[in-house]
């Protein structure tokens, strides 16, 4: 009878799959038990391959809390979850620029750059800071949506078993992601056009702003945003990039900037005093928006939803 028990208990251990819910750990992650060890770099793009993977994969996220993605250095005990990985999902079209980690993902055959998927497949849709590339698609909902795609296929190569799950699964992640994104845009529409002017404190939300804030194919969304520090956060402004912001909230009547959860509210507050001087009465929004990282909420919708319902709240009453 014992025997008997055992057996059930092992077959059920097999059949149960390989993730254990969300509080995965790095010696499942070693464990040799055959189920597919993916790593991702940022927790937006893991959120996503979670979903699509679910209790077919271990999972991984580089960096995590509120780390900066665009810096971010390999640290000890990072080489042993690269080089264990069967997959590695990285945000791409330019996130990742810390030397260390851009050299292995960019030479590394098991890694695939979702976000230079999306450069490929919908040129028109990604965006430009000053000619440069924004990495910041997550803040697209209905563009982040589609890299279900590429991590559907490269799931589904590593495991054609289960590339019908695979497959099964990414379309309803994605229709759920724009079913959202769709909500989102309800929400945000609830706001008069002519309050829909954002500060933030890096050049993050572009996306976020053409998708959300700006009229429909407006060609001027991008005079909807305003960002003291560029497209990757580095504390540095000049009197221009401050001069550039100042006459932002002016002209627009903005009396609010909102601060990054990751991100020194130095700049900011830097602005809001320079305004001061000039007769402007502006104020650093106390909830802050989630740029770049999601340490604060469990899920990459719920960071959207808190972006989507924290500006609509300030930009109807804070001013
Ligand atoms: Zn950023």
């Amino acid at each position: 009878m014992k025997k008997l028990f055992a057996l059930v208990a092992l077959s059920l251990l097999v059949f149960v799959g390989c993730s254990k819910g969300p509080k995965q750990n790095l010696n499942q992650w070693m464990a040799e038990d055959g189920c597919l060890k993916v790593l991702s770099t940022t927790a937006m793009v893991e959120d996503v391959v979670k979903q699509v993977g679910g209790e077919e994969i271990y999972s991984l996220c580089l960096i995590v809390g509120d780390l900066d993605p665009h810096s971010y250095e390999l640290v000890k005990g990072d080489d042993e979850k690269l080089q264990t990985a069967d997959l590695i999902f990285y945000n791409g079209v330019g996130l990742e620029h810390g030397a260390s980690v851009r050299y292995y993902l960019t030479h590394d055959p098991k890694a695939v750059a979702v976000g230079d998927t999306l450069l490929e497949r919908f040129p028109d849709r990604l965006v430009r800071v000053d000619g440069e590339l924004d990495p910041h698609i997550w803040m697209d909902m209905d563009l982040f949506a589609e890299i279900v795609d590429p991590i559907v296929t490269a799931l589904s190569e590593k495991d054609p078993a289960k590339a019908e799950l695979f497959q099964e699964r990414g379309k309803r992640v994605k229709e759920q992601l724009k079913a959202k994104d769709r909500l989102l845009r309800q929400t945000m529409s609830q706001v008069p056009p002519e309050k829909r002017f954002l500060v933030t404190s890096h050049d993050a939300f572009h996306y976020f702003t053409k998708r959300y804030l700006a009229l429909e194919e407006d060609p001027n969304w991008e005079k909807r945003v305003q960002a003291p520090e560029g497209l990757a956060p580095d504390g540095q402004m000049s009197v221009f990039d401050i001069q550039k912001v100042t006459d932002f909230l002016c002209e627009n009547q903005v009396h609010v900037v909102f601060p990054e959860s990751n991100v020194s509210r130095d700049s900011l507050r830097k602005i809001v005093h320079v305004c001061k001087k000039k007769g402007l009465d502006v104020h650093v929004a106390d909830v802050p928006l989630y740029g770049d990282t999601m340490a604060g909420v469990s899920s990459y919708v719920e960071m959207m939803e808190h972006n989507v319902n924290t500006l609509k709240s300030q930009m109807l009453e804070g001013r």
